[in-house]
C-alpha cells in the first residue's frame, strides 16, 4: 500500500497489504496453532526472539491485522488486540502497576472501568483516586510516590464530557508518568490523544470501531513516546523471573510495554481476541470515517433538536455552545461523536417513561453503532454505584443516554418527541 497518513484511506486499508495472489480480504485464519520444521524455530518464539504466531492465545494473523490497523489510526508504535474493552483496561493497568501501586482516575469513566479501579484492582492492592476531570490542580496534587498512570476517557461515557487532554499530559510527564486515554468515543477520527501527549490509548472496540454492535473488543495502543526505561515503572525495567529473568525495557526497547503486557497477560490471563471477531471489527473499521461523521452530524441535531423541548431540562453534547466542554470539544474534536445526554423533566420514574415510548430508538445495553439507542444509566449500566458515586460520575437519577446513529435524523428526532410528549 502507497504511505498515506489520511485517516479516510487508513480506515479502509492499513493494517494488511496483499501479496500477489493473496486474498484481497484478510482471511479469517481460524486456526489455533501453526506448524514449524525446527525445535529451534519455536524455541525462538518462546524466547521471544523472533515474532511469529504459534498459539491463537498469544497472536493470530487475523487479529494481527487489526492490531496494525489501529495502529495505524492512532499513530502509534504497536497494538495489543483483547477479548473485550474491559480486558484492555485490566490489562493496560497490569501492565505498569502491581500491589502496593496508585493510580489517578477522572471521575466520569465508564461504569465497568470505575468498578474494576475501585473494587477489583483495589482488592488486589492498587489503589485509585478518583478526581474531576476538569480539575487540573486536583490531579496533580493525587499524584503519590507510587502513581504509575494518569487515566481519562476523551469523551466521557455516559456524560459526554470531553478531558483537556495536553493539561492531563503536562501533569503526567512533570510527575513522569504515563497518561493513559480511554479513546473509545472518539475513535481516531475524531480525535488522536498522541498528537496532545497522551502516551497510551485504550479502546472498547465493540464500540464505533467494530459500529455495527457484533463483536466485543478491546485494544491497547501505545505511542512509543513514553521512556519506559526511564525507572519509573519497575515491572518493565526489572528482571522478570517469569521470563527467564529478562528486562522488558533492555530486550525491548520502545515496545517494553506492549510485549509484556501480551508476553505475560495473554498467556496468564488468556483475554485474547478471537479472530473471527477480529475479522468483523476489521470489516466495521473499513467504514469508520464515513460514519464518525454521519453520527456526529446526526448527534448535533438531535441535541439541538432536544434542547429547544418543553419535556427536557438540560442536554450534554460536546459540541452545544453552552456546553462546559465547548472549549475542550473545538481544541480537541473534529466532531462531537454520537453520544449525548439530557435530563428528562421530573426524575428517575419520568425517564424510564420517556424510554418505555420509544420505539424507533431501542432500548439496548450498548451504545456507538449504526442503530439509535436510548437506556436509563441509574437502573442499568451504573446500577452498582451508589448515589454518591452516581453523583460523583455526573450521572443524574433523570439522565437518559443516546447514543445516536445513522438513520435519518428526523426519524431518530420523530420518535423522541413523540415519546418526551406520550
Ligand atoms: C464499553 C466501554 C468499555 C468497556 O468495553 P467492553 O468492550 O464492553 O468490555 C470501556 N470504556 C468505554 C469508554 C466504554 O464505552
Amino acid at each position: 500500500m502507497k504511505e498515506t497518513k489520511n485517516i479516510e484511506s487508513l480506515c479502509v486499508q492499513a493494517g494488511y497489504d496483499p501479496k500477489n495472489g493473496q486474498e484481497r480480504i484478510p482471511a479469517i485464519s481460524q486456526s489455533i496453532t501453526f506448524k514449524y520444521d525446527k525445535t529451534q524455530d519455536v524455541q525462538d518464539l518462546f524466547d521471544l526472539k523472533v515474532p511469529g504466531h504459534f498459539y491463537s492465545r498469544l497472536s493470530n494473523p487475523t487479529v494481527e491485522v487489526l492490531e496494525k490497523k489501529i495502529t495505524a489510526l492512532e499513530g502509534g508504535i504497536g497494538a495489543l488486540a483483547l477479548s473485550s474493552g474491559q480486558a484492555a483496561a485490566t490489562i493496560a493497568f497490569l501492565t505498569l502497576a502491581q500491589a502496593g501501586d496508585h493510580i489517578v482516575s477522572a471521575n466520569n469513566i465508564y461504569g465497568g472501568i470505575h468498578s474494576l479501579l475501585a473494587s477489583t484492582l483495589k482488592r488486589m492492592g492498587i489503589a485509585t483516586s478518583f478526581v474531576r476531570y476538569d480539575d487540573l490542580a486536583g490531579v496533580e496534587e493525587a499524584i503519590q510516590e507510587n502513581t504509575k498512570a494518569i487515566y481519562a476517557e476523551t469523551i466521557s461515557n455516559p456524560s459526554a464530557e470531553v478531558i483537556d487532554i495536553q493539561g492531563l499530559a503536562d501533569i503526567a510527564h512533570r510527575h513522569h508518568i504515563p497518561l493513559i486515554v480511554d479513546n473509545t468515543f472518539a475513535t481516531p477520527v475524531l480525535c488522536r490523544p498522541f498528537d496532545y501527549g497522551a502516551d497510551l490509548v485504550i479502546h472498547s472496540t465493540s464500540k464505533y470501531i467494530d459500529g455495527h454492535a457484533t463483536s466485543i473488543g478491546g485494544i491497547i495502543v501505545d505511542s512509543g513516546n513514553y521512556d519506559w526505561a526511564q525507572g519509573k515503572t519497575p515491572l518493565l525495567t526489572e528482571k522478570d523471573p517469569a521470563y527467564h529473568g529478562l528486562s522488558y525495557t533492555e530486550s525491548f526497547g520502545p515496545l517494553a510495554y506492549l510485549t509484556r503486557a501480551r508476553a505475560v497477560y495473554l498467556r496468564d490471563l488468556g483475554a485474547s481476541l478471537s479472530p473471527f471477531n477480529a475479522f468483523l471489527t476489521n470489516l466495521g473499521a473499513e467504514t469508520l470515517a464515513l460514519r464518525m461523521e454521519k453520527h456526529s452530524e446526526n448527534a448535533l441535531k438531535v441535541a439541538k433538536f432536544l434542547q429547544g423541548h418543553e419535556k427536557v431540562d438540560w442536554v450534554r453534547y460536546p459540541f452545544l455552545e453552552d456546553s462546559p466542554s465547548y472549549e475542550n470539544a473545538k481544541k480537541y474534536l473534529k466532531a462531537g461523536s454520537g453520544v449525548l445526554s439530557f435530563g428528562v423533566k421530573g426524575g428517575r420514574e419520568e425517564a424510564a417513561r420517556v424510554i418505555d415510548n420509544l420505539n424507533f430508538i431501542s432500548l439496548v445495553v450498548h451504545v456507538a453503532d449504526v442503530r439509535s439507542h436510548a437506556l436509563h444509566p441509574a437502573s442499568s449500566t451504573h446500577r452498582q454505584l451508589s448515589d454518591q458515586d452516581l453523583a460523583a460520575a455526573g450521572i443524574d437519577k433523570n439522565l437518559i443516554r443516546l447514543s445516536v446513529g445513522i438513520e435519518d435524523p428526523q426519524d431518530i428526532i420523530e420518535d423522541l418527541d413523540q415519546a418526551l410528549r406520550a
